[in-house]
């Protein structure tokens, strides 16, 4: 087997300056004020390290994770473009980034920034009046950086599933270019088919008023792609290849799988630091437990294995750590999906 891509999430800082009941790094997450630079913040040798053990792979994925990633500073993520921009010329090879962020720091210079990089700005923003990811000042820069922002992701939860379509309105109202949505992964499965249920809402508001509808709702188009059987899916978390060439790497170079819970020994690889190269981690016993986990939660999926593709990763893995056990479908989220991809099958996907 012969794997050319490699994704990396890089936990830039454990911390943040606000505090979300949902956060799924709650465990780890320390608190600084906004304008701190927190005290753990990755180093740029880690970032070097990366590369090093990652020799060999054609094109290497950087996602800029957190906490609140931004709080490292401008001069930090210079320098890390720097060093990104270099080993890609050295080895010829092809490095993205993106970042996922509250977008409460973007202004003018950032946003300079991460487009000279080509680095894709993601915010996770939850609605108006939705918590502190659903504040007006964040909508504001929403608001200006419209054009500049590539995707926004509001966390659909029992709090705002009901306004899913008027937090889809002020996106589109904003200028946003695109929308998909997170299902609060600790809902229950009554909880996950009323958020289903809210999102077809959203899909009959955007094919009643279409012209007007210019924001792309990206779960839109992957289900109905997926019911049609064409297409091609804005995520496919589920592959193979991506369990087992995507990695966390924390501000101290420790390896782990998936964002939470992130304390439990099962998903620890080790560190980057102490590894040849990344394949070492591959061939781990640990590694093979997990493949054979994967193996046997997709032959439990049985008649929702396309509602699983659609899933963005919530049919097996990562975010059902600590929810369900690892060998098992994650049904309380395949639930939200199947509900999803029935709008279309029912109807005949026209
Ligand atoms: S903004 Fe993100 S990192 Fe910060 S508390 Fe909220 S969910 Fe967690």
């Amino acid at each position: 087997m012969y794997y050319n891509q490699l994704t990396y999430l890089l936990r830039v800082t454990n911390s943040c300056f606000l505090n979300c009941s949902y956060c799924m790094v709650k465990d780890q997450l320390t608190h600084d004020r906004i304008n701190d630079t927190p005290s753990d913040l990755a180093p740029h040798s880690l970032v070097e390290t990366m590369f090093d053990k990652a020799i060999g792979f054609g094109e290497v994925y950087l996602t800029f994770v957190g906490g609140e990633p931004m709080m490292a500073g401008k001069e930090w993520f210079r320098k890390t473009f720097e060093i990104m921009k270099s080993k890609a010329e050295q080895r010829c090879i092809s490095v993205s980034s993106r970042i996922y962020t509250n977008g409460l720091l973007l202004d003018d210079e950032w946003v300079e920034m991460f487009k000279e990089n080509g680095c894709q700005i993601f915010i996770s923003w939850d609605g108006l009046g939705f918590g502190k990811k659903g504040s007006q000042k964040a909508y504001e820069i929403i608001t200006r950086y419209a054009k500049q922002i590539t995707t926004v992701t509001p966390v659909i939860s029992k709090a705002n599933c009901h306004a899913i379509k008027d937090i889809y309105k002020q996106l589109n109202e904003a200028g946003v270019k695109r929308m998909t949505c997170q299902y609060d992964i600790y809902a229950s499965t009554e909880q996950m088919i009323e958020f289903g249920n809210a999102t077809c809402e959203l899909f009959r508001h955007i094919e009643s008023e279409p012209l007007e509808c210019k924001t792309r709702f990206l779960i839109y188009h992957d289900a109905k792609a997926m019911a049609l059987g064409t297409g091609r899916l804005s995520s496919n978390e589920m592959s193979a290849a991506v369990l087992n060439n995507d990695y966390v790497i924390n501000p101290d170079g420790e390896i782990i799988l998936g964002l939470p819970q992130d304390e439990d020994e099962r998903f620890r690889l080790g560190s980057i630091y102490s590894i040849g190269h990344i394949n070492d981690v591959l061939f781990s016993a640990k590694m093979k437990w997990l493949n054979d986990c994967y193996v046997k939660a997709q032959r439990l999926i049985g008649n929702y294995e396309r509602t699983n593709m659609l899933t963005r990763g919530g049919g097996f893995f990562f975010d059902k750590k600590q929810i369900q056990d690892m060998d098992k479908p994650f049904m309380a989220k395949l639930a939200c999906y199947h509900v999803i991809l029935s709008y279309f099958l029912n109807r005949g996907a026209k």
